[in-house]
């Protein structure tokens, strides 16, 4: 018996470990689909459109915004980005989990248009780690550390509204609540429609 399909959407600050958690996720369940998002911005060398983006003019975006075609968008240095609502739909009818990689803004849209998403909030075990690893990973200058950190913690404000909250203390264990949380949202009842029927039919699973 099939099951509709979960968008689960995790937002983290940087430096939370949040993209090693999502490629083990990835890997572990290679099934997840992605949404191909729009932008206004011009191809770079090597993007095909329709695989890394829909590339599409101001203009367009606008007119296709305008009509509610977007799940959350935003202007990212002066270009437009947006989540295409009618292929996430079709995705999930079809039993396709999707991932949302997105900050805090983006998943407050999510929230008001796709209120059957999952969503899930990476914590730093406290902020003076966080500060350790964002220095420790000798990427960014003092300015853009501090930057970095003030946004950390306005982030962190908005974790209360997601429904998983995942301190990143052990990656091990971090990762063990996060496969937790995106197993537990599966196995929702409005993912099985029709399950307690079948079941009362004598249908076999
Ligand atoms: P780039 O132009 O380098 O591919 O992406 C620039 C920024 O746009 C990145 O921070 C990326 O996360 C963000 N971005 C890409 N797609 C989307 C989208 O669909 N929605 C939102 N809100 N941001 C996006």
């Amino acid at each position: 018996m099939n099951r509709l399909g979960i968008a689960l959407v995790i937002s983290a600050p940087s430096g939370t470990g949040k993209t090693t958690l999502i490629k083990r996720l990835r890997k572990e369940f290679p099934t997840f689909g992605y949404s191909v998002s729009c932008t206004t911005r011009a191809p770079r060398d090597g993007e095909v459109d329709g695989r890394d983006y829909h590339f599409l003019s101001r203009e367009r975006f606008v007119e296709l915004r305008d009509q509610g075609h977007f799940a959350e968008w935003a202007e990212v240095h002066g270009n437009f980005y947006g989540t295409p609502l009618p292929p996430v739909r079709e995705m999930l009818a079809k039993g396709q989990d999707i991932l949302f990689d997105i900050d805090v803004q983006g998943a407050a849209q999510l929230r008001k248009n796709m209120p059957d998403a999952r969503f899930l909030f990476i914590l730093p075990p406290s902020v003076e780690e966080l500060e350790r690893r964002l220095r420790g990973r000798g990427l960014d200058s003092e300015e853009v550390i501090l930057r970095r950190l003030a946004n950390a913690r306005a982030e962190m404000q908005e974790a209360p509204h997601y429904d998983a909250l995942i301190v990143n203390d052990d990656l091990d264990t971090a990762y063990d609540h996060l496969r937790a949380a995106y197993l537990a949202a599966t196995l929702a009842p409005r993912c099985r429609p029709g399950l307690v029927e079948a079941l009362n039919n004598g249908h076999l699973l």
